[in-house]
């Protein structure tokens, strides 16, 4: 897509240290690392929500992140990754072609998430959780078969 700059680094047109590449996806690193081998894969096709990656590509993101997770662990001898997805701008999505962030993390790196917990009153949670079943199996209905 013109003016994506993802779409850019997938046709060689801007520069890119590539990690892994095949005929779905594109890995590459982080021009700005939360901590260094943040790695982001990428799907091939542009696509600017996670939603609408077809099933094969998007399994292979998570394949790879996974695995790209792995050796950075092993790479730098430290406990834990991150895999992390912005899904709109709303969500922290600054780039809009979808992409898996893998963060290495340690113990000690200093990086913490935002993370906070909300409290479900009496029933909220079940009846929310009715209406998403509904959504969620309207939108599967939708769907092409695989
Ligand atoms: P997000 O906020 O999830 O959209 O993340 C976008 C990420 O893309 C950020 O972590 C940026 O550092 C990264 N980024 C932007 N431009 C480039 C680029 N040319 N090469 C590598 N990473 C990039
Ligand atoms: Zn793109």
């Amino acid at each position: 897509m013109a003016n994506c700059i993802f779409c850019k680094i997938i046709a060689g047109e801007i520069p890119a240290v590539k990690i892994y590449e095949d005929d779905l996806v594109l890995a590459f690193l982080d021009i700005g690392p939360i901590n260094f081998g943040h790695t982001l894969v990428i799907p091939k096709e542009h696509h600017e929500s996670s939603a609408t990656i077809p099933e094969a590509t998007a399994g292979r993101m998570f394949h790879i992140g996974a695995r790209i997770g792995v050796a950075l662990r092993r790479e730098f001898d430290w406990d834990a990754f991150n895999l992390h997805l912005a899904d709109g701008a709303a969500a922290g999505q600054v780039v809009m072609h979808a992409h898996l962030h893998v963060v290495p993390r340690g113990v000690e790196d200093g990086f913490h998430w935002n993370w906070r917990q909300k409290q479900y009153g009496d029933g909220e949670a079940a009846a929310l959780a009715e209406r998403l079943t509904k959504r969620l199996a309207t939108a599967l209905e939708r769907e092409p078969e695989a």
